[in-house]
């Protein structure tokens, strides 16, 4: 950008940190938009060995995944955030509650998030005149952990999740990919150290080793991904009464003892979806389904597989209460 030196760079990053802040977001980082090389091995590897399981759309547009440039045509900046979406309620303890992942408790966080990166993007045209670029949360081939790793936002721990040191890691993801040349923040350590938890108390073993997940086995996958009946049985045991997501790995992290309450309302949990029991959940017909989960993130599983992980869910807290010794 003509007349945009590095001094005009550093002042314009620090003042889109600190509006991005001012919209809610929590950190803000940012990278070189260029290939992800290394990246796109382990990304290959991983595909390769089948861990995606059935979600194919992984394997397309594999070019763009790995290349910025390739989504936004001249393309210099890789900004992303972390959106808090942690809510200081917990998990209705009884065996009998439908477990629902924290993250799918409040509004559907793409819409949230488009709309304040929207604004972002807003702000940066008001700086620096016409930008060429576009906004990404989740929806389009980007490696979303990956660049706020680049942009120094965290590192990717042993159960593939990033995790910010001043937040933990219940938060969202965003970009905004520009060609607006801004200084580049670099990655920071990885601070798992000697720290097993997540592998050890991950219930079905999808954690095959370190920083490699075997989607086909996460009960993330299991109960919002996989359509259809043919869940192996040894994994609908161990799926317990989870029927959206899981959070043990999460919420095992010595890095969530960070976490904080969201400062967003949107995300806030919705009545019934930390504590319905599941006897209630197994009553809901398809109109009360789209009513309830209206812009909600547990639409993404449908009306079947919602019905399926509830019925694996009661099957596994049934078998439990008649292997209890009275
Ligand atoms: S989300 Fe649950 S099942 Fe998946 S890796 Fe983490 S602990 Fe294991
Ligand atoms: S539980 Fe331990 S090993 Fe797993 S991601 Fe957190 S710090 Fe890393």
């Amino acid at each position: 950008m003509p007349g945009f030196d590095e001094h005009a760079q550093q002042r314009l990053a620090q003042a889109l940190k600190a509006e991005a802040r001012r919209l809610g977001f929590d950190a803000c980082g940012i990278s070189k938009a260029e290939p992800l090389d290394e990246e796109a091995r382990r990304l290959e590897a991983w595909l390769k060995a089948g861990y995606h399981g059935t979600m194919y759309w992984m394997e397309r547009h594999f070019d763009k995944r790995i290349d910025p440039t390739r989504l936004v045509e001249g393309a210099r900046s890789v900004i992303s955030v972390l959106h808090n979406y942690y809510q200081p309620v917990a998990h209705d303890p009884s065996p009998e509650t439908g477990k629902i992942s924290r993250y799918a408790w409040g509004d559907d966080y793409h819409e949230v998030l488009k709309e304040k990166l929207y604004q972002l993007f807003a702000w940066l045209e008001a700086q620096v005149g016409e930008v060429h670029g576009r906004a990404f949360v989740d929806s389009a081939p980007v490696m979303d952990k990956a660049w706020a790793r680049r942009s120094g936002l965290g590192w990717i721990g042993k159960n593939t999740n990033l995790i910010n040191r001043r937040m933990g890691s219940f938060f969202f993801i965003g970009e905004l990919i520009v060609d607006v040349p801004l200084p580049p923040d670099g990655p920071i350590p990885d601070y798992c150290g000697t720290c097993t938890r997540c592998i050890d108390a991950c219930p079905t073993g999808a954690l095959v080793q370190p920083y490699v997940l075997d989607a086909r086995r996460c009960i993330s996958y299991l109960t919002i991904e996989h359509r259809g009946d043919d869940i192996p049985p040894e994994l609908q045991e161990k799926m317990g009464n989870w029927i959206f997501g899981c959070d043990i790995c999460q919420d095992v992290c010595p890095w969530n003892k960070f976490k904080y309450a969201t400062s967003e309302p949107r995300f806030m949990p919705r009545p019934g979806l930390p504590d319905t029991p599941l006897e209630r959940w197994e009553e809901l017909d398809l109109e009360a389904f789209r009513q309830k989960f209206r812009k909600n993130a547990v639409k993404r599983t449908k009306f079947e597989g919602f019905k399926r992980n509830v019925r694996i869910a009661l099957q596994n807290v049934r078998r439990d209460t008649l292997q209890t010794p009275e």
